[in-house]
């Protein structure tokens, strides 16, 4: 049986970018098996994320756009700066990704492996798949955590981004192509009549902040997703009704649904350990990806890759570096738990960021990139109240339950 420098469990975004690094490096005598459990690819999902990073996936992006909104309370904050917001189709990534990947002769790719078991010994760990057995000196493992199971005590926050988006075609001219709608909290505002609760009920405390984002391909079609940053997932009809109702007020007329996705980030400050056991390591969102105060995974996942490539080949497998500076956990864990203490505030909150820090040191505090000066910034266009509480005496503060109404999972 051969014996692997590594299998990387998942060739899913993080798995099969670490292996183009890989590759594009020359792939040294590193010798990888990747083992992924679905037998063919599909557009499962698109990426969206502003250009602060070359990375290699540029050839697959499909869309640019050089500004982005947020609507708060009859407001829009219209941002433009030196990035663009970039659009990646699934599809076109996996096509990309997996070309080199075929060509290799160290990287081997194996389709309908669903892996069952992960058995670490002492100079290897062994991977028990429906197909057969495989054996590694390391394992990197990118298969998901549960996160909606995950239990959070205070100080910490564990919310999730949850989130159904809807490409649609209109029968009428209703968006603005050139400009991304980051965040619409109007959109949101019927959440309490669409969940059927009423503000008396529920001392107006909505489980979360719900809020429409979208992405305009022309004037009559774009990806549109209700989204919320909150601790648990809704019923699926909670966001349909939610869309149906945003497209209405937008005078869509009639529209076709063209493609639809559907997902679960963590928006966590619970730890997540890169390195488990001796041998065996994670990637990707297992391993941490997701930032704490947005879900965004994408760059942090080219990062490190880049990194990591370049680090694997000098034979170094013991120090897989953090995806976020100790400062941007810092910084996050305040954010979020100024919105679980705060969640009505939330909307305010994000569109002062948007209304008053410069747009381009936003977008780098959002891409882990910001320097000392862009960290000033931001710091004074939120209020400092609440966010000095929270940094200073978080483990004093009793944790507030929110207040929800029951809420049906999925
Ligand atoms: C719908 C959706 C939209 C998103 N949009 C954005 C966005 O706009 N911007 C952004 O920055 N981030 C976004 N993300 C977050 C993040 O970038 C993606 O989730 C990204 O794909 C994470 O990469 P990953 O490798 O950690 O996980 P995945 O890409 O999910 O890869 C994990 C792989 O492991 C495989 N696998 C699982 N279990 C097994 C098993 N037992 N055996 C073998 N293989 C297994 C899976 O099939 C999968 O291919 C989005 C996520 C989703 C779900």
């Amino acid at each position: 049986m051969q014996l692997w420098d590594a299998i990387v469990i998942g060739a899913g975004c993080a798995g099969l970018t670490l292996v183009n690094e890989l590759i594009n490096r020359g792939g040294g005598r590193v010798r990888v098996l990747l083992l992924e459990e679905r037998n063919e690819y599909t557009n499962d999902r698109t990426w969206g994320f502003w250009n602060t990073l070359n990375h290699r996936f540029e050839n697959a992006v499909s869309y640019r756009w050089p500004s982005w909104s947020v609507h708060y309370a009859g407001e829009v904050t219209h941002c433009r700066g030196s990035y663009q917001y970039q659009y990646l189709r699934a599809e076109h990534f996996y096509k990309l990704a997996l070309a080199p990947v075929s060509s290799s002769s160290k990287i081997t790719l194996k389709l309908g492996e669903h892996v069952q078991t992960v058995q670490e010994e002492e100079d290897l760990v062994r991977i028990q798949t429906h197909q057969g057995t495989h054996v590694g000196r390391y394992v990197i493992d990118t298969r998901p955590i549960d996160q909606q199971n995950r239990n959070a005590k205070y100080p910490d926050v564990h919310w999730l981004q949850h989130f159904l988006g809807w490409k649609v075609k209109t029968e009428h001219a209703c968006f603005q192509s050139k400009q991304v709608t980051l965040m619409d909290f109007k959109g949101g505002e019927d959440a309490a009549e669409v969940l059927g609760v009423s503000d008396k009920e529920t001392d107006g405390a909505l489980p979360g902040i719900p809020f429409i984002y979208v992405l305009p391909f022309s004037s009559t079609e774009a990806l549109v997703e209700i989204t919320w940053f909150g601790p648990k997932v809704l019923a699926k009809s909670v966001y349909r009704e939610q869309l149906q109702r945003y497209l209405q007020r937008k005078e869509a007329g009639k529209y076709e649904i063209i493609e639809q996705e559907y997902g679960v980030l963590p928006m966590s400050t619970l730890p997540t350990t890169t390195q488990p056991t001796r041998r065996i390591r994670r990637l990707g969102l297992a391993g941490g990806a997701a930032r704490p105060s947005t879900g965004y995974a994408f760059l942090a996942i080219q990062r490190q890759a880049q990194r990591l490539a370049d680090q694997l080949l000098k034979g170094d497998w013991e120090n897989f570096p953090d995806y976020y500076s100790t400062q941007s956990r810092l910084l996050d864990a305040t954010f979020l738990r100024v919105l679980q203490e705060n969640p009505k505030r939330g909307p305010e909150l994000f569109w002062r960021l948007f209304r008053y820090a410069n747009p381009d040191a936003l977008v780098r505090f959002l891409a882990d990139t910001a320097s000392l000066k862009d960290l000033w910034e931001i710091a004074t266009c939120l209020p400092s109240g609440i966010f000095l509480k929270q940094s200073l005496f978080p483990n004093f503060l009793q944790k507030k339950e929110m207040e929800t109404t029951q809420i049906q999972g999925i």
